[in-house]
């Protein structure tokens, strides 16, 4: 049992049945993404009376395995839901690490003020991923661009099929080892253009990290498929065609001028943690960081100047990834560059050598899990 600086103790019952070591080694040999799931999760249960009175507790380390829930919770009908990505990193000496994890607290909360769910203390939040953390530690792979990616999520399991926020709401982790998000060597993406679709708008839930962006994002993600490309990226239809994001990436231009340009957050983009990071070590680089406005037309006539050097996208899963062409359904835009541009990839090392502990971490981003 642990105190929490909250008053929650996390209590552990251990998985009486978890993988073996030669299983576990298999999954380890090849982990993909999101596909295998490490032998406990981090549980903390909310409830509150119909005069607010109440709050967190029940916090607990358990088996990894289904949720019994009533077939009324609010989650399943109005989607009530709200989710975190970060990843746990092994350092050289077999300590574990994750990449600023307060930044993520607070974007889980902000997202669950949008969402009218129950905000959670940052103090419980961080002690779940070190509980979680130090209960599977033999999941936390330690070959080259593998992480434990951790899944913190809150999801509203009253059961009560009225309209309002529910009053019984459970906070989860799961955790899952990663590799290399969109596997093998790392190739630039080539990237659809939704014009039939877009992820968010104003007043939305944009900002907020929860599973109806994912989900209003499929039908574009199906389309991007069908023409051959990994992902999607949403414009603002009622602003100029302005570039918003990826459906679960933000996005950056380098211009030849040593200007790296991303879309200035708007009130219904992602605040990315990794963009947030990616524009401080740019900045320390001596490049000129601007957030602004960036159309579809200025990536156009950019690329084809040569004025627009290297694009890419980034976030925690795939870190950083070179974008390629551009499909539209009014033809391609090629290619800035031939392979991944020399400050795409400068900053993906700088980045991953300091979540990793390879570089040094001058800006205090670390924090130590186990
Ligand atoms: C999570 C997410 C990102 C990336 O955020 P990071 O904090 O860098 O992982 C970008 N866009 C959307 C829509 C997201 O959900």
């Amino acid at each position: 049992m642990t105190q929490t600086a909250n008053g929650l103790a996390f209590t552990r019952q251990p998985n009486t049945n978890p993988k073996s070591d030669a299983e576990r080694a298999a999954i380890l040999a090849n982990p993909g993404f999101g596909d295998y799931f490490t032998d406990h999760t981090a549980v903390v249960d909310f409830t509150i009376d119909a005069n607010g009175q109440g709050g967190w507790g029940n916090a607990r380390i358990e088996p990894y395995g289904p949720i019994a829930m009533d077939p009324a919770a609010a989650v399943l009908h109005y989607g009530q839901e709200i989710f975190e990505g970060l990843k746990a990193y092994r350092h050289a000496d077999g300590s574990v690490w994750s990449f600023r994890p307060e930044a993520n607290a607070a974007r889980f909360n902000t997202s669950a003020r949008r969402l009218a769910l129950p905000e959670l203390p940052e103090e419980v939040f961080i002690e779940s991923l070190r509980q979680l953390v130090a209960a599977d530690q033999a999941w936390v792979p330690s070959g080259d661009g593998e992480a434990l990616y951790l899944r913190p999520f809150m999801i509203a399991t009253e059961a009560f099929l009225g309209v309002r926020p529910a009053r019984e709401v459970s906070y989860r982790v799961i955790a899952s080892p990663a590799g290399n998000y969109f596997g093998g060597e790392l190739k630039p993406v080539s990237i659809w253009l939704s014009t039939s679709y877009a992820r968010a708008g104003e007043g939305g839930t944009g900002e907020a990290k929860c599973g109806g962006n994912y989900a209003a994002s499929l039908a574009a993600q199906m389309e991007a498929e069908a023409q051959g490309c990994k992902q999607v990226l949403f414009l603002d239809p009622f602003n100029d065609n302005a570039i918003e994001e990826l459906g679960g990436m933000n996005i950056f231009f380098v211009f030849r001028d040593g200007r790296l340009v991303t879309p200035a957050l708007n009130g219904h983009i992602l605040h990315g943690i990794t963009r947030s990071s990616v524009m401080q070590l740019a900045a320390d680089r001596g490049l000129k960081v601007e957030e602004r406005k960036i159309t579809i037309d200025e990536w156009r006539t950019g690329v084809a100047s040569g004025e627009i050097t290297e694009a890419f996208a980034c976030g925690t899963a795939a870190v950083i990834t070179p974008i390629g062409e551009l499909k539209t359904a009014e033809g391609t835009i090629a290619s800035p560059g031939s392979g991944a541009g020399e400050v795409t990839m400068a900053i993906r090392e700088q980045l991953l050598g300091i979540q990793t502990g390879a570089v040094e971490d001058l800006h205090g981003w670390l924090t130590r899990l186990v």
